[in-house]
């Protein structure tokens, strides 16, 4: 009994280490994301790879192709366009980011949804 219960919690912290090291691969808050891989399991990790590269500081997008590419690179690695000139997020960048953190919202919205909606059918049955 009390084996089953140490590894139930050994097999959530994996989940929350896995889930933070994914989330940060993405761009994203390491912390935040053990946290939500030690509450919600799978659902967290399967959340944090399925969630978009954020870019920030080191990323810029692609004016041709919209891929997030080093902020240092010369040649897009995805379609292969010169890249020199850019500095700086553009509007486009900018509106790309936004994009994608509204959709990322959405899909953590909809994530917890679930687990509720999970969580009140088992309640209820
Ligand atoms: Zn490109």
């Amino acid at each position: 009994m009390i084996a089953t219960a140490v590894s139930i919690v050994f097999l959530w912290i994996c989940f929350a280490v896995v889930t933070a090291i994914a989330g940060s691969s993405r761009g994203r808050a390491p912390a935040l994301w053990a946290l939500l891989g030690l509450l919600f399991g799978p659902f967290a990790l399967v959340a944090a790879l399925v969630l978009p590269r954020k870019l920030g500081h080191t990323h810029v997008a692609c004016p041709a192709c919209a891929e997030p590419v080093l902020r240092a690179a010369t040649i897009c690695r995805y379609c292969g366009s010169k890249l020199a000139g850019i500095v700086g997020p553009s509007a486009a960048d900018r509106e790309l980011t936004a994009a994608i953190t509204k959709r990322a919202e959405r899909w953590a919205l909809a994530i917890v949804g679930g687990i509720a909606l999970a969580a009140f059918i088992i309640a209820a049955s």
